[in-house]
C-alpha cells in the first residue's frame, strides 16, 4: 500500500493558473499511488489580510475590517468565476464562500467588542481559520469537477492541539485516533481528503492555529501518522534554497539536504519549511521534497537521512529576528532565562531557546531566536512584554534587550571543520560581530550582527558558498 501527503503552500494557490497546476498535478499522481492526501494553505496572501481584520477589529475599526473582508470575497469569487465549474458547483461555492466571511466579520465583531488592549490569540485564531476553509474547497471543487474522488476536511476536525492559541502543538496521541476515525476510512474509499492546513483545535473543540507557515506541520504530522510512504511540498520556488531568493540574486537549489541541516534551517529562517515539522518525519525516515508547481518536472530539493560520508560544506544562509538582553555584571543566568521562558510562553506560546549566552567577568549576554512561524508583529511583542515584565523587578534585572539579526550558515558536520569557521569569520571582516554559536546538532553556525548589518553579512557568507564549488 503506498501513500503519498501532497501540502500545497500559498504561493502554489495564488491564482487560478496556479490552481489548475495543482488539479494536473493531482490528476498525475491518482495512477502513482494507492492512497493520496492533500493539505492546502490559504490562497497566497489570506492570512495576511485576515490577520489585518483582526488587528483593526482590535482597535474597533469596522470600516477597516469590513473593507478586508469584502476583498477577500472578491479575490475568491474572482478566482472561482475563472475555473473550469459548472453552474451548481460554483453557486454552492459561492454559498459556502460567503458563509465563511460572514463567520469572520461575526469574530471580528466580537474582538471589536471585547476591549483588550491585546488581541487575544484565541480570537485571532477564529479570524485566520477562514482562509484555508475557503482554500480547502475551493480546491475540492476543482479537483471533484474533473473526477477525482475527494472531500475537504477540516483540520479542526482532526488535529487536536494544546491552548497554545497562535502557535499551537499537536497531540499527536489524540489526532491518530481522529485519522483513524475520519481519513482511513476516506482513503480507503479511494477518496483524496483535501484538509485543511494550519487549523487545530483543543479537545473542547476551540480553533486553534499551528504558527504562520503551520500548513507544513499539519502535513508532517499527517504524513507521520498515516505512515505515508513520501511526503511532497509544492511551492513557488525551486526548492530550499542556498538564500533567500527574493532577496539574493544567485540564490541557488539545494539539492539535499538531512533533516537535520533542514530543521536548522527552517529553524533560522527559511520560511520554506516549518521548524517543528521535520522531528515526526525523520523519526521514521520519511523522505520529504520540496518543488515549485509551475516546474513539476524539475528535481527540487530532497530531505532525507544524511549520507554518512558527506564532507563539510555550508550549504546555506539564513537570517532570522532574535533578541539580545545584555547587563553590567556577570551571575547565573538561571533566573533571566527562566523570566524569559515564562514570558515567551505567555507572549507567543513557545518555549525559548537560549542561542547564545556569553559572560566575562563584567558583564552577561543572552540571545535568542524568534523563529518566523510566530508572525509579522511577534519579535515587537515579546519586546514589550519581556520589558514590562523586568520593570516589575529592577534591581534583579537590570538588562538591556535590544533587536538583533542571527545570521546562520547551514551545513553539514561544522563541528569538524575548522577551516570553514575560519572562512566565515574572515568572510565577515568589519561586520560587528555581538556573538556566535556553533549549533547543537552541528548543523548551524551561527553569528549575531546589528540588524543594519544583517544584509551585507549573508551577501559575503553567500559569497562564500558560491565560491566553494
Ligand atoms: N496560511 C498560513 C500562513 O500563511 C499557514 C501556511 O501557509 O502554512 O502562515
Ligand atoms: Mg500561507
Amino acid at each position: 500500500m503506498s501513500t503519498l501527503v501532497m501540502k500545497f503552500g500559498g504561493s502554489s494557490l495564488g491564482t487560478a493558473v496556479a490552481l489548475k497546476q495543482v488539479l494536473g498535478t493531482v490528476a498525475n499522481e491518482t495512477g502513482n499511488w494507492d492512497q493520496i492526501l492533500v493539505v492546502v494553505s490559504a490562497l497566497d496572501g489570506v492570512t495576511d489580510m485576515l490577520f489585518e481584520a483582526a488587528q483593526l477589529a482590535r482597535i474597533a475599526n469596522q470600516r477597516g475590517y469590513r473593507r478586508i473582508a469584502a476583498n477577500l470575497r472578491s479575490r475568491h469569487l474572482a478566482i472561482i468565476e475563472q475555473l473550469p465549474l459548472e453552474r451548481p458547483d460554483r453557486d454552492t461555492l459561492q454559498a459556502e464562500i460567503d458563509r465563511l466571511l460572514s463567520d469572520v466579520l461575526d469574530h471580528c465583531r466580537s474582538i471589536a467588542q471585547s476591549l483588550n488592549e491585546e488581541l487575544s490569540p484565541a480570537y485571532s485564531d477564529a479570524v485566520l481559520a477562514a482562509g484555508e476553509r475557503l482554500s480547502a474547497r475551493i480546491v475540492a471543487a476543482l479537483l471533484r469537477q474533473y473526477e477525482i474522488r475527494c472531500s475537504a476536511v477540516d483540520g479542526a476536525d482532526i488535529l487536536v492541539t494544546d491552548d497554545a492559541f497562535g502557535n499551537a502543538h499537536p497531540d499527536l496521541a489524540l489526532t491518530r485516533q481522529r485519522v483513524e476515525d475520519t481519513l482511513l476510512p476516506l482513503l480507503r474509499s479511494d477518496m483524496i481528503p483535501v484538509v485543511t492546513g494550519f487549523i487545530g483545535a483543543t479537545p473542547a473543540g476551540e480553533t486553534t492555529t499551528l504558527g504562520r507557515g503551520g500548513t507544513d506541520f499539519t502535513a508532517s504530522a499527517l504524513s507521520a501518522l498515516l505512515d505515508a510512504d513520501e511526503l511532497w511540498i509544492w511551492t513557488g520556488v525551486d526548492g530550499m534554497m542556498s538564500a533567500d531568493p527574493h532577496e539574493y540574486a544567485g540564490a541557488r537549489v539545494i539539492a539535499r539536504l538531512s533533516y537535520a541541516e533542514a530543521a536548522d534551517l527552517a529553524y533560522f529562517g527559511a520560511r520554506l519549511l516549518h521548524s517543528r515539522m521535520i522531528a515526526p518525519l525523520a523519526a521514521r525516515r520519511l523522505p520529504i521534497r520540496i518543488k515549485n508547481i509551475a516546474l513539476p518536472a524539475q528535481t527540487g530539493t530532497l530531505v532525507s537521512a544524511a549520507e554518512n560520508d558527506s564532507a563539510p560544506a555550508i550549504k546555506a544562509v539564513t537570517s532570522v529576528h532574535g533578541l539580545s538582553l545584555r547587563r553590567p555584571a556577570s551571575g547565573s543566568l538561571a533566573g533571566v532565562t527562566r523570566l524569559v521562558g515564562n514570558t515567551l510562553f505567555k507572549t507567543l506560546g513557545m518555549r525559548s531557546e537560549v542561542m547564545i549566552a556569553s559572560q566575562s567577568a563584567t558583564s552577561s549576554f543572552i540571545c535568542l531566536v524568534i523563529p518566523t512561524s510566530i508572525g509579522i508583529d511577534g519579535v515587537d511583542r515579546l519586546q514589550r512584554a519581556l520589558e514590562a515584565k523586568m520593570a516589575e523587578y529592577p534591581q534583579k534585572m537590570p538588562w538591556r534587550i535590544q533587536t538583533v539579526a542571527l545570521v546562520t550558515a547551514i551545513g553539514s558536520n561544522l563541528q569538524r571543520a575548522p577551516r570553514l569557521q575560519a572562512q566565515l569569520l574572515g568572510c565577515l571582516q568589519g561586520v560587528e560581530i555581538l556573538g556566535l554559536a556553533l549549533g547543537a546538532s552541528n548543523c548551524s553556525f551561527t553569528i549575531a550582527v546589528p540588524p543594519s548589518e544583517a544584509r551585507a553579512a549573508v551577501r559575503r557568507v553567500h559569497e562564500l558558498i558560491v565560491k566553494s564549488d
